[in-house]
């Protein structure tokens, strides 16, 4: 399933989407829980009962401000969340 985080606005769509199948047996060691430096990423459990990662409840309405430091004006490269998430689970839809 994906499951998506985050909010619209007058300025854009702001929205962290997560593969949550590919978190129940995440081959990446959970590695977002430790790459984002907003500590963003949690672990529940779903309504499956399955284990899977979302963005905590606190920063799904301030994510293009939470995530500014890495994704500067002058546009960037690569996030550590993607990067860390192996798998591919996550995507950021700005
Ligand atoms: S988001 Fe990626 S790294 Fe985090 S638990 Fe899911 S598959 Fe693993
Ligand atoms: S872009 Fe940065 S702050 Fe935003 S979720 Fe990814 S690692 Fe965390």
């Amino acid at each position: 399933m994906i499951a998506n985080y985050g909010y619209k606005d007058g300025s854009g769509e702001y929205y962290i989407s997560i593969d949550t199948d590919q978190c129940i047996d995440c081959a990446a060691g959970r590695a977002c829980l430790g790459a984002c430096p907003k500590q963003m990423f949690e672990i529940i459990t779903d309504d499956y009962d399955d284990e899977v990662a979302c963005i905590k409840e606190a920063n799904r309405r301030t994510l293009a401000f939470d995530c500014a430091d890495c994704k500067p004006a002058a546009g960037h490269d690569s996030l550590p969340c993607t990067d860390a998430c192996t798998p591919g689970a996550v995507r950021h839809s700005w």
